[in-house]
């Protein structure tokens, strides 16, 4: 992902080091037929690697500043198309935030640390197109034909269980070197200028999210250090922060007349 916000997955499984051969058996998915899998088998798998994600990270409690101003910020949201959603913090000083296909979505300290409520809302707005999408979702299934492909899973035709760990590992590498094409970037921010709006948030809130992460990667203040690799392609970043200035000038121009 050089991928600015997002998604998740190339970050966990680079956070996981090896995979956890029983969580991915639990999801029951037969990885033979990687090339037909279902929606429900990548949710599935989604919701169970989101488990071994939480249980790595240090989640905020429920009492915590952090857990307190996310939840009072997607409180009522609206424009999500009834997807279920649920919301963590992890916390962790790098300035992230991803989603995962089951509709997870969890927010770093260290990027609550730098973003002003609004800037976070559009993040958050972002993550949730990515899942309106199904980005997340076709990211975990490529990785999954990738390794199939790669180590010839199809061809001895096993069953999950029948998987050795290596080839579980090609399965997290596939998934950490997946990145999101510009077009699926360029149409979560899209989606975050929706979001933001139904929400009554200025319609320069994902540019100016942008902006900030452009600002945070170019600082020599420390703080370029903690944005996430997938945050730090300053080209893309400014790129996409002048899509989403021209959305939203041409949107206040609109709502003038
Ligand atoms: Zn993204």
């Amino acid at each position: 992902m050089k991928r600015l916000f997002i998604l998740l997955t190339p970050l966990m499984l680079a956070a996981c080091g090896t995979l956890n051969t029983n969580k991915l058996l639990s999801a029951g998915v037969n990885l033979a037929t990687s090339y037909s899998i279902t929606d429900e088998q990548v949710a599935a798998m989604c919701a169970e690697y989101m488990t071994y994600q939480d249980s790595l990270s240090t989640i905020a409690a429920a009492t915590s500043p952090y857990t307190i101003r996310l939840n009072k910020l997607v409180s009522g949201i609206k424009g999500t198309d009834n997807l279920k959603l649920n919301f963590k913090v992890y916390q962790n000083e790098e300035i992230n935030a991803f989603a995962c296909g089951d509709g997870s979505i969890r927010v770093y300290s260290g990027l609550m640390d730098a973003m002003t409520d609004e800037e976070i809302f559009a993040v958050i707005g972002h993550e949730i197109g990515h899942l309106k999408h199904a980005d997340t979702k076709n990211m975990m299934k490529q990785a999954y034909k990738t390794a199939a492909v790669k180590d010839a899973i199809g061809a001895i035709n096993p069953t999950l269980e029948q998987l050795t760990n290596s080839q579980l590992a090609a399965i997290a590498v596939a998934y950490k070197d997946a990145q999101f094409s510009q077009a699926q970037e360029f149409a979560a921010d899209q989606e975050s200028f929706n979001v933001c709006i139904a929400n009554n948030y200025s319609p320069y809130a994902m540019y100016n999210a942008l902006n900030k992460l452009v600002e945070l990667a170019g600082g020599n203040s420390g703080s370029a250090s903690k944005v996430a690799q997938m945050f730090s392609t300053h080209p893309d970043s400014a790129t996409r922060a002048a899509r989403m200035k021209q959305t939203a000038d041409e949107y206040v121009a609109k709502n003038k007349q």
